[in-house]
């Protein structure tokens, strides 16, 4: 007797005849015992028509992503503020930032939040092939521009196609940009130095006059002779 249960947990089971037989009537047997586990088979496949579907035929379909669920990293590059606390709380080091100070009188204008846009952001890149999912780098951003989003339809077979380069800056204007800064912190070096500060005159405290030195007390009780005249 074998056992088993249907998709529903109905059990269903099945004799298998273990006699044998001669010749003609053996065959008829196996015929009808392979017809019968078919049948069996069959039963337990067209018992899932009536049962909810627990899969889905990815990737024309999809199921439903909790909306804090960790699926890939993304950078807001406008809101970010090139602080670097994500790139030294990654625990693989897969977020290079090149933030780059403007050169002086360029001012960069403000960010969506409202906040002074400090740094040319020159190169943001992250190489999602060695992320983690961990979310630490989520956790230190003060400015919201860097996120986990529900995106996880980013399966590939080309491994450089994960290398994201979040910046906006094109080669041309990163290098621009370090160069200028580079070119203004040179100059700064080879500028002359103010020459330092003459020493200021040492103050000579004026003497101060002396008190007056009290006279010690000198009147003579009067003796008794003193006293009867
Ligand atoms: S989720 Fe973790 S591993 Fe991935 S980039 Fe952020 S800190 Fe690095
Ligand atoms: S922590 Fe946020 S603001 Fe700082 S560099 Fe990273 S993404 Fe930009």
């Amino acid at each position: 007797m074998a056992q088993m249960r249907t998709a529903l947990g109905v059990p269903i089971s099945y004799k298998v005849s273990h006699k044998q037989h001669n010749g003609l009537i053996q065959w008829i047997v196996e015929v009808w015992e392979g017809f019968i586990t078919t049948l069996v088979g069959m039963k337990i496949t067209f018992s899932h028509f009536f049962v909810k579907r627990h899969t889905v035929q990815y990737p024309h379909e999809g199921i439903p992503i909790a909306a804090r669920s960790r699926q890939r990293i993304f950078v807001d590059i406008d809101l970010c503020g090139g602080c670097l606390q994500c790139n030294r709380i990654c625990p693989v080091g897969i977020i290079d930032i090149l933030a780059v100070k403007p050169v002086a009188g360029v001012d960069l204008g403000t960010r969506p939040n409202g906040k002074r846009r400090p740094l040319h952001m020159a190169n943001f890149t992250i190489d999602h092939s060695k992320c983690l999912y961990c979310g630490l780098c989520t956790t230190v951003c003060n400015d919201d521009a860097i996120y986990m989003i529900t995106d996880y339809h980013y399966t590939t077979t080309n491994k450089d196609s994960l290398f994201v380069n979040y910046s906006k800056y094109t080669p041309e204007e990163r290098d621009k940009v370090v160069a200028d800064a580079a070119a203004e912190k040179a100059a700064k070096a080879a500028a002359p130095k103010p020459a330092p500060a003459a020493p200021k005159p040492a103050v000579v405290a004026e003497p101060k006059p002396e008190p007056p030195k009290e006279e010690p007390f000198s009147e003579k009780c009067p003796g008794p002779d003193e006293g009867d005249q």
